[in-house]
């Protein structure tokens, strides 16, 4: 459905994405994990279009990010991590206006406006200013906004940030509901594993730019049943050798083997590659199936405000 090939995008000398090539399948929802400064939004703006990419291809539900855009933004909609309406106004405001931007008037911008007030439960509230509303109400709004134009493609960026956990559910079960019900396929962005964890079918995690580790949920939840290595000083080259062991993952500051019948002599492979080199093994540690857990190893530790 959403296929990246080599992509990349970088802010000066600030490298957001770093050769990247991915693929998100058509009527699942994959969760976007990685921590802050990992390339998240960077990558959904350019799906979009709202952000020129420095090299790569996009192709989303067969149409080609170069002469096909309008194609691409009429079956795709991003709901963006900053709140994106106007406080001033109230719902039923809103959600007009946002509806007369997709095209909509007359019958079909009530149906579809009553359809996403039905899905956000903003009914009671309608005719509010939105600045009265709560952190919850103003992020159920936002995503109803998104549901107005009925996209084939749904994007998410931290739909959750500052929600009360009654709001937090809502927004999780909508999000598989339309995805169940309408077939929409949905990228979800979070910082949150319990909640990618409950909501997704496949998990990507980025990291400065790149993937460290994709797959089905459940093969992703495997990892975390595997042997970590935490390791430093690994060289490019280093690296590369270990992670042409089969059923080896490794990024600069671990190493991560697969649960499985191969196990053993994977780890006996890793330590004879490593053995000699100026690599240091600091720590070992089995499987705890822990996203979060998995999540904190493979990516590199330094605060990303830093
Ligand atoms: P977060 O979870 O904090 O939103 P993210 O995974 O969405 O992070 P991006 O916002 O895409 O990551 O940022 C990727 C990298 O690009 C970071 O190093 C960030 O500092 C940098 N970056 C993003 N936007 C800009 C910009 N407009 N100008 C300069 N650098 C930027």
């Amino acid at each position: 459905m959403i296929v990246l090939e080599s992509l990349s995008k970088s802010y000066g000398r600030q490298k957001a994405l770093d050769d990247l090539s991915l693929t998100f399948r058509e009527g699942a929802i994959t969760g976007l994990l990685g921590p802050n400064g990992a390339g998240k939004t960077t990558l959904l703006s350019i799906l979009m279009g709202i952000l020129p990419r420095d090299r790569g291809q996009v192709v989303v539900g067969g149409y080609d990010l170069d002469g096909r855009l309008e194609d691409i933004r009429r079956i795709s909609c991003l709901v963006p991590q900053n709140l994106s309406f106007y406080s001033a106004l109230t719902a039923r405001e809103n959600l007009s206006f946002f509806g007369s931007l997709c095209g909509l008037s007359g019958r079909a911008l009530s149906e579809r406006m009553g359809g996403a007030v039905a899905a956000a439960s903003l009914e009671s509230f309608l005719d509010k200013r939105v600045e009265t509303y709560s952190g919850g109400m103003k992020r159920r709004l936002n995503l109803a906004i998104g549901l107005l134009g009925r996209p084939r493609v749904l994007y998410l960026d931290e739909p959750t940030v500052g929600v009360d956990a009654q709001s937090r559910t809502w927004i999780l079960e909508t999000i598989r509901r339309i995805n169940r019900e309408d077939g929409v396929t949905v990228v979800y962005a979070s910082h949150y594993m319990d909640e990618v964890e409950q909501v997704a079918d496949d998990l990507v995690i980025l990291d400065e730019g790149r993937v460290v580790l994709e797959g089905g949920r459940d093969t992703v939840l495997a990892e975390a049943d595997a042997l970590i290595l935490d390791v430093a000083g690994m060289d490019a080259i280093l690296l590369g050798r270990v992670r042409d062991i089969g059923g080896v993952t490794a990024t600069e500051s671990a190493v991560i083997i697969g649960a499985g019948p191969g196990q053993a002599s994977a780890l006996k492979r890793v330590l004879l590659v490593l053995e000699g080199t100026e690599a240091r093994i600091s720590g070992l540690k089995g499987g705890s199936r822990s996203l979060e857990d998995l999540f904190l190893r493979i990516t590199t530790r330094a605060l990303r405000d830093e």
